[in-house]
């Protein structure tokens, strides 16, 4: 039966179990019963019950969860978003391969393809994700292993097209839809190969758990896990139970969520400190449309500029009585971040300028606080 996103997310990731509540697998380790036996379990694809490194119950029932989100045939869990990054590239990816990524990607993504990538002659074209068909033409015939897009990208929310980007033949396509969550956009729809996640995030939902997922074709989800199983950054079925607990409220966080967000977002626009704005959803937004049309919620994420510096924005994020002063997205709780100097501190002046993160910007995730209280919170620390 077809279901709607908000249906699967209750339904999904259900073992052969009577149990509601998913089971804690907690075991590195399972015996087996003759030499036979053991070597069957070492040597199969994705072995069960074999050695934790290679397959988890608990963590086998996150994967089949957001497969299922992602109508996906199979999903991949790892010890975090860039646990599973580096698996996908160094599994795809070997000296000589040129990987096509947009210019203002999440910042540890750009530092390891700008490092290590580098390092082990794996060349990177970054392009600007706004201006149409430019992934395509960075695609160097026979070279390219990957094109990688962020969408909605951290922090200013450019979109990437989906269906321009799921049109590109020749190399995998990776969408990092960590912004958006399995309930906003499903890339795998547009014929993009491989969609991943920081599960840290909006999955996860309450900033305890520390995971990463990808999901895709079982095929090459088999081919990454063969070499993931040796890269070690597995999940652990602590986090994937968390997670678990996390996606069945999924919907219901996201879209409340996203509607604060907007709710936000506009009543930062009606304010004369402020600069701009940034959602998707926001009618200003230049790729507004374009979101509209590939996303189903615009997401958690509000970005704006003040007028000022560092000064002008630490003087107001002291002055917040709500949202609190860190780093990531996706929790209960309202964050506030001044990016050039936390989640983009490792860039330098051109390469902040270049992807539009100035001294002036703030990004906000929003929480399940009351809209209404928010927007009383944030509007009070503006005009004092
Ligand atoms: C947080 C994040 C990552 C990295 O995930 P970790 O779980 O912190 O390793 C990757 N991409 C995006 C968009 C993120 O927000």
């Amino acid at each position: 039966m077809p279901k709607n996103p908000d249906t699967t997310a209750i339904t999904a990731g259900r073992g052969p179990s009577a149990s509601l509540a998913p089971g804690l697998w907690p075991s590195t380790v399972w015996e087996s019963s003759s030499l036979t036996d053991a070597t069957q379990r070492a040597t199969s694809l994705r072995s069960g019950e074999f050695y934790s490194r290679f397959s988890n119950p608990t963590v086998s029932q996150l994967e089949q969860a957001v497969a299922e989100l992602e109508g996906a045939e199979s999903a991949l869990a790892f010890g975090s978003g860039m646990g599973a990054l580096a698996s996908l590239v160094l599994a795809l990816c070997g000296q000589g391969s040129h990987i096509v990524a947009q210019n203002n990607i999440y910042g540890a993504t750009l530092s390891f393809l700008q490092g290590p990538c580098a390092r082990f002659g794996i060349e990177t074209t970054f392009v600007d994700p706004a201006v149409p068909g430019s992934f395509a033409a960075a695609v160097i015939p026979g070279r390219t292993m990957l094109v990688l897009a962020e969408t909605p990208s951290n922090p200013r929310l450019t979109i990437t097209n989906l269906a321009e980007l799921g049109a590109i033949k020749g190399p995998f396509t990776v969408v990092d839809s960590t912004m958006a969550t399995p309930t906003g956009q499903r890339p795998l729809d547009f014929g993009v190969d491989i969609v991943l996640h920081s599960a840290t995030k909006g999955i996860g939902g309450h900033n305890d758990a520390l995971l990463g997922v990808i999901a895709g074709e079982r095929d090459l989800l088999n081919d990454i896990w063969s070499y993931s199983v040796m890269h070690g950054a597995s999940a652990s079925p602590y986090d994937a139970l968390n997670a678990l607990r996390g996606i069945r409220t999924l919907a219901v966080r996201t879209e409340r969520q996203s509607k604060s967000a907007l709710t936000i977002a506009h009543a930062l626009q009606a304010h004369s400190s402020v600069k701009d704005v940034f959602h998707p959803f926001l009618e200003s937004h230049p790729q507004h449309d374009l979101a509209r049309a590939q996303m189903r919620h615009g997401g958690s994420i509000v970005a704006v500029e003040l007028d000022g510096g560092f000064a002008e924005c630490n003087a107001f994020v002291q002055k917040l009585e709500l949202a609190h002063i860190a780093t990531s997205f996706g929790g209960p709780e309202t964050l506030v971040c001044h990016p050039a100097t936390s989640t983009h501190a490792g860039l330098s002046k051109e390469a902040l300028d270049a992807v539009g993160v100035t001294a002036g910007l703030l990004r906000f995730s929003i929480g399940l606080e009351d809209a209404d209280d928010l927007v009383i919170d944030i509007t009070n620390a503006l005009s004092r």
